[in-house]
């Protein structure tokens, strides 16, 4: 899920974000990483490889492209398709950028509502998730979603301060805030995972069951309007099942 809030920016409705400074890992933004890694490394050479098949003309690099770069070799199995086709009715009728559901398919708004920034800044939140899937499956707990976020959110915002995204920034009249906006979607996940995680402690030595204690953590996400709003009130709020987000399709399917 990618969510920015929109008062500010239309087209920000529900954006995604990403952040992560110093270590150098698979997930460091490729500017960074050949920056970093110099001309060697799997990044860079990523990198040449675009660099010599370049977009035409002024044409936005492809969603396929832009996760390439963001992830060398670990999106090849996943299809980027429109928000509006998204398998859920629970995210259908919001205005999420993109929602990740699988480990093999991305769901965005098309290009006239994304430019070149959001484009590659939401996808790189959405390849953090299709990675997160890769390597545990979608969330089963919603205590594991939120913790999802987390992760996505935080490395989403680290990419705004890498050069390509100073770079493709420097366009945007209303940058800035935008970034800004960003920052403080990213915080409001944080604040939720946090208000959640101290509940949860408060508990901890009280033979909570697993179901009692994701409780808290989804009672806490309602609250904090961090899931669809398909119902209206607390009790209506607690029918949500993790599955109805996250409903598998795609070329993998998790046997849960
Ligand atoms: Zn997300």
């Amino acid at each position: 899920m990618a969510d920015i809030p929109a008062e500010l920016h239309p087209v920000l409705a529900n954006a995604s974000v990403v952040s992560n400074a110093g270590a150098v890992t698979s997930n460091t933004p490729v500017e960074n990483r050949q920056e970093i890694l110099g001309t060697n490394s799997p990044a860079a050479t990523a990198a040449r490889v675009a660099q010599a098949n370049p977009p035409s003309g002024n044409k936005m690099p492809s969603d396929q492209q832009i996760l390439e770069l963001q992830f060398p070799g670990e999106m090849n199995n996943v299809d980027i398709l429109k928000i509006k086709d998204v398998p859920s009715e629970l995210v259908g009728p919001e205005d999420y950028q993109a929602w990740t559901n699988s480990d093999s398919q991305i769901f965005i708004k098309e290009k006239p509502e994304l430019d070149e920034f959001m484009r590659i800044f939401v996808l790189y939140h959405e390849g953090i998730h299709i990675r997160q899937f890769n390597q545990n499956g979608p969330p089963k707990l919603f205590q594991n979603m939120i913790k999802y976020e987390v992760q996505a959110y935080g490395k989403s915002t680290g990419w705004l301060d890498t050069k390509q995204a100073q770079r493709l920034g420097s366009a945007r009249k209303d940058f800035r805030k935008t970034v800004q906006l960003a920052r403080q979607a990213a915080a409001n996940v944080f604040r939720i995972a946090d208000a959640a995680l101290e509940q949860h402690i408060m508990v901890i030595n009280d033979g909570f069951t697993e179901a009692e204690i994701d409780e808290i953590y989804l009672e806490t996400m309602i609250e904090n309007s961090m899931l669809p709003d398909k119902y209206v009130n607390l009790e209506e709020f607690k029918r949500y099942q993790i599955g109805d987000l996250y409903k598998q399709t795609g070329k993998t399917f998790f046997s849960e």
